[in-house]
């Protein structure tokens, strides 16, 4: 028993905490933040990066309402307060309040957008404040303010506010009525012009809660360009960026784009994640794998065979040490783009009867699937790490595959030659190896509450959405 106790207050995410104070002759030791034990006792996992004290001569100092664009951790280090909390953000809470007695032990974790406020009961008080960005100018944009006297949240002030000690800054402070709710963090989607970032454009809803760059607005290799965002805005990120060309991976130019896109540019993607407290989805690719296994779970060791494959294997690499991440492993993805799907649909139409290998085997991925899929990770809040997510059903190979989409486009799947890999790569250069089998196991999604929709399912509702000339 570690004996702090966490207790809720009516305003969501605002808890207070009931900390053991260990008093001897000499005064009073307490573990004011112990991460381990606050997370175990029901505090969200919250890493502060910076520690604020203010010193408060006069009783009746009164200081508030502020909430600004981070979650803290507030409490006494000495002294006492009579602390109040407004809840800013937007929603049906917005404008209501909570207050109580702050003695050593006790202390309060109030989340993002949430107004906090304190009057000193005794001379002599210092009161800390443990918050999860570092301050800069232009955090102080995020800022929200509300008066200490708002009508509204009816805050108690034990010491009235004209005979109370306030900066001029606080006084001037709006009413309820003029203050603007604290919206949530939004969704940031990166690589938004890809074949996954399509879709999830696709998927999400339209309420302002997702913000999407593609390469143009964003390129994650531009440092300057990644340092310009505003990571405290965005409770996460989703990669969907990436180098994906994976024959041109094997080339002196290619291999540089891609360890510089797959590898560095997503380092500095994980940084920033990690220090904004900020959930990072990345999507890894089967092609870690070198496919002589029958299947692949989460826990197997990467064994990259080509460039790409590698590129992908030291990114997840980097997205596994960011606190928060979600590892998307996923395979032979088929969306709004070039795709085998679409190169098949145009060789049938086009009356190109291909040679199409029947010796590599796995699952296709929709986009669509696959978006819901991640968006479903974030929704239930899944526990962080690496989460197999392709279609389900049989596993395949590209000529059977290949052999469905003559077939529901209404061509003949005997036009479709079956070959092997060595007898397709006979006398061609420049295309890189591939794993033989791409078969990842979803047993970890399903647990978390994710059916993947079956393949060839999947794949008839894929062409059907489609117009034939598409
Ligand atoms: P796409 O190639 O369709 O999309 C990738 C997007 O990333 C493109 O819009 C691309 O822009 C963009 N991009 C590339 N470099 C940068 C950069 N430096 N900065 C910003 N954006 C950049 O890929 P998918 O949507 O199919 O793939 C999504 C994810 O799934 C990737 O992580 C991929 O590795 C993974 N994956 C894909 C598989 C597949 O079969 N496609 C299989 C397994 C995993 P531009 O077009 O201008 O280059």
């Amino acid at each position: 028993m570690s004996g702090v106790r966490v207790e809720e207050t009516g305003i969501p995410g605002l808890l207070l905490v009931h900390l053991p104070v260990h008093e001897d002759a000499r005064g009073w030791f307490k573990e004011n933040w112990q991460r381990e034990k606050m997370v175990a006792a029901g505090l969200p996992d919250f890493r502060p990066v910076q520690n604020n004290v203010s010193f408060n001569r006069e009783a009746g100092t009164t200081r508030g309402i502020h909430a600004e664009p981070w979650d803290k951790y507030v409490g006494v280090i000495g002294g006492s307060v009579f602390g109040a909390w407004v809840d800013l953000r937007a929603g049906t809470g917005f404008g209501k309040s909570f207050s109580t007695v702050l003695g050593p032990g006790q202390a309060v974790f109030v989340p993002r957008g949430v107004g906090n406020g304190f009057q000193t009961l005794e001379p002599d008080t210092g009161y800390s404040y443990l918050v999860t960005e570092h301050w800069s100018e232009r955090a102080r944009a995020g800022y929200t303010f509300l008066n200490l006297s708002d009508p509204t949240a009816g805050i108690r002030w034990p010491i009235p506010l004209e005979r109370a000690i306030l900066s001029d800054a606080d006084k001037a402070h709006p009413q309820l009525a003029a203050v603007s709710p604290v919206g949530p963090r939004k969704i940031l989607v990166l690589g938004a012009s890809g074949q996954l970032g399509r879709a999830l454009a696709a998927a999400a809803p339209a309420d302002g809660s997702f913000e999407f760059l593609a390469r143009e607005q964003l390129d994650l290799t531009d440092a300057a360009q990644l340092d310009a965002l505003n990571f405290s805005g965005y409770r996460a990120v989703i990669n969907a960026a990436a180098y994906t060309r994976v024959d041109e991976a094997e080339t002196p130019a290619g291999r540089r784009e891609a360890w510089a896109t797959n590898v560095a540019a997503l380092g500095e993607l994980a940084a920033a994640c990690t220090a904004h407290d900020t959930t990072l989805v990345h999507i890894s690719s089967d092609y870690v794998f070198d496919g002589t296994q029958q299947s692949y779970t989460e826990q197997d060791g990467f064994c990259p065979l080509g460039v790409y494959g590698q590129t992908k294997a030291a990114g997840d690499m980097l997205v596994a040490g960011v606190p928060k991440h979600y590892v998307v492993r996923t395979s032979w993805v088929v969306g709004d783009g070039k795709n085998f799907v679409s190169t098949m649909a145009q060789l049938a139409r086009t009356g190109v009867d291909p040679g199409v290998v029947n010796d590599q085997f796995g699952r296709l991925s929709f986009a669509t699937d696959l978006a819901a899929g991640i968006l479903h990770l974030l929704e239930v809040g899944a526990p962080h790490g690496t989460y197999n997510l392709t279609n389900g059903g049989e596993p395949a190979s590209w000529a059977r595959i290949a052999a469905e989409v003559f077939r529901l486009l209404g061509h003949d799947p005997g036009r479709i030659t079956e070959t092997n890999t060595a007898a397709y790569l006979a006398g061609r250069t420049g295309v890189a190896p591939r794993p033989s089998h791409s078969i990842l196991d979803l047993a970890k999604i399903r647990a978390a509450g994710f059916e993947p929709p079956e393949q060839f399912e999947a794949l008839t509702a894929y062409l059907s959405a489609r117009s034939p000339a598409s």
